[in-house]
């Protein structure tokens, strides 16, 4: 364990551009682009256009500008970028700075009946910002920036495009405050996409899911009027709409304003890292440290294959822990660490400084597609009971697909109920069987961890990759949401195709 020090005052990472940054390129160019047609795409008339440009201030409709902004960082989609396909290909890019231009436009795509995909840093790795039915894309990236901060309540009243790191670094080094939401992709993605995928920073044992942040929220509906949900620190005032919102990936409305909970930045920080003979055992070490009621910010455990592979530690399976805060929540937070973890053997703890300085790097797959390599992540939640069996289950299936080169994993979010896995998988398929192949993983990795008890996502959310499995994660409860989404968008134009949710224009094919 390192001693505990006090907290550098420097931001930790260089500022990104505040804008998307999808790694491979369209081969071809984005002018050339075509559609993969996984479904009926609907079309923009120009008359709808025109009302488009009288509604907001940027609107493109250059096959060039819709392409680019009609993709994500989903696998597949990277995939079919270097056969110079996009999944779905929109007619139109809005680009909304305020609250009235995105009511605006979405009046006139509700009455036009037109898809409207609302897409921010395109970051999500499931498909959902893809506008499978064409239409509008409505882009929240210029809708930014902090509205205010309430130092005496610790709550923020933010932007929807704000990026996660420019949000950060205004919070720490003008109020010495934080969100403590610190996603890998923080540069990467906004606060809008955050609460539309319900995603997860790597701090989140002590700060929480997004869900947990989030005090209150404005929603821009499909007829166009706004809905203010939530917004006392505490309340009883029926169900939570907040919650319903926050991970609906754009198919109940548009999120165009946001509460959030803030912390002070921490002061102080220790590290330390200890080495198990067993995942079973390591994971049981995290659920005793859990249970005692004060984990470290990070505890991230990984199995021998990417311990080894990362940090060279040999058979070991290595957990990782960091704690950031108050010097004596800290220290007592590491004492609890120390004594569940004395029968594991100490490891050294600049591994977590060697994680600290690679944790938000974001490397280009072009070199892996290139090689033809297939491969994704899946993330996913299990009762601490539950995990070890998921986690042999999952990879015992995985490896079973033919042409698995590789399955392995690491904790990344832990409850006292459970934690999240977070699966790696790599395969090489013959040229003309990748799109077969990822399926087949994605199929058989997933089946594994709902027949095993575990649920079909923790923070990268369902889009389009994950859609198909969603009536068997939900059962009955799906058609639930599916009522309340016909509720809402009586006329099925917010993002359509995604969540599986059934659409008016059509079913959605792939591959
Ligand atoms: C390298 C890498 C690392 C990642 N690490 C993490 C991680 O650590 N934790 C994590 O949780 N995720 C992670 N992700 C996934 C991704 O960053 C998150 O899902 C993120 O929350 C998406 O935000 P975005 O702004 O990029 O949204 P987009 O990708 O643009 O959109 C995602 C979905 O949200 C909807 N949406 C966006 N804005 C709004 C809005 N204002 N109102 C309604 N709907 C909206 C879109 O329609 C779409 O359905 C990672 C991704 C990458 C590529």
């Amino acid at each position: 364990m390192s001693p505990t020090t006090e907290c550098d005052d420097s931001f930790p990472i260089p500022l990104g551009p505040a804008a998307p940054a999808i790694p491979v390129d369209l081969a071809g160019g984005a002018a050339q682009a075509r559609s993969r047609s996984l479904a009926k795409p609907v079309a923009v008339p120009e008359a709808v256009a025109q009302r488009l440009r009288s509604a907001c201030a940027k609107v493109d409709v250059d096959t060039a500008t819709c392409a680019e902004a009609s993709r994500d960082w989903w696998a597949l989609g990277l995939r079919w970028a270097i056969e110079g396909q996009v999944g779905g290909l929109a007619g139109v890019v809005a680009r909304a700075s305020k609250a009235e231009e995105v009511t605006s436009v979405l009046r006139i795509c509700n009455e036009a009946r037109i898809p409207v995909t609302p897409i921010a840093g395109r970051s999500g790795v499931c498909g959902a910002s893809v506008p499978v039915f064409g239409g509008v894309l409505l882009d929240l990236c210029d809708f930014s920036g902090i509205v205010e901060v309430d130092d005496q309540s610790l709550l923020l009243d933010v932007r929807p495009g704000t990026f996660g790191d420019h949000l950060e670094h205004e919070l720490r080094t003008r109020h010495g405050l934080t969100v403590g939401h610190w996603p890998q992709s923080i540069s990467l993605s906004t606060v809008g996409g955050w609460l539309a995928c319900r995603g997860a920073g790597q701090l989140s044992n002590r700060y929480g899911k997004i869900e947990d942040m989030v005090v209150g929220l404005d929603v821009a509906l499909a007829d166009g009027s706004i809905i203010r949900t939530g917004g006392a620190p505490r309340a009883a005032v029926g169900p939570d709409l907040n919650q319903l919102f926050v991970g609906s990936e754009g198919t109940l409305g548009i999120i165009v304003g946001s509460r959030l909970r803030l912390h002070p930045a921490p002061s102080h920080e220790k590290q330390g890292a200890w080495g198990f003979g067993s995942f079973a055992e390591a994971l049981d070490a995290c659920r005793r440290i859990l249970r005692r009621g004060l984990p470290p910010a990070v505890l991230r455990l990984y199995d021998a294959h990417e311990a080894n592979h990362k940090y060279q530690t040999g058979d070991r399976h290595l957990l990782l822990a960091l704690d950031e805060g108050d010097r004596a929540v800290v220290e007592a937070s590491f004492s609890i660490l120390a004594e569940e973890c004395a029968g594991a053997e100490e490891a050294d703890p600049g591994l977590v400084g060697k994680w600290m300085g690679h944790r938000n790097e974001v490397t280009s797959p072009a070199g892996l597609l290139k090689a033809g390599l297939a491969w994704d992540t899946m993330e996913i939640t299990g009762s601490w009971r539950a995990l070890p069996v998921i986690y042999e289950r999952a990879i015992a299936a995985v490896r079973a697909v033919e042409y698995t080169v590789a399955c392995s994993a690491h904790q990344s979010h832990a409850y006292t109920g459970g934690a999240c896995l977070y699966f790696t998988f790599a395969g090489k398929p013959p040229a003309d069987g990748w799109e077969a192949y990822y399926r087949a993983a994605w199929d058989a990795g997933t089946r594994a961890v709902l027949a095993a008890g575990g649920s079909l996502s923790h923070h990268h959310g369902v889009g389009l990759n994950r859609a198909r499995f969603m009536r068997e994660a939900m059962g009955p409860a799906f058609d639930a949401l599916a009522s309340v989404k016909t509720a809402l968008d009586p006329n099925g134009i917010l993002n359509p195709g995604k969540l599986g949710l059934p659409s008016p224009f059509g079913a959605v094919h792939w591959p």
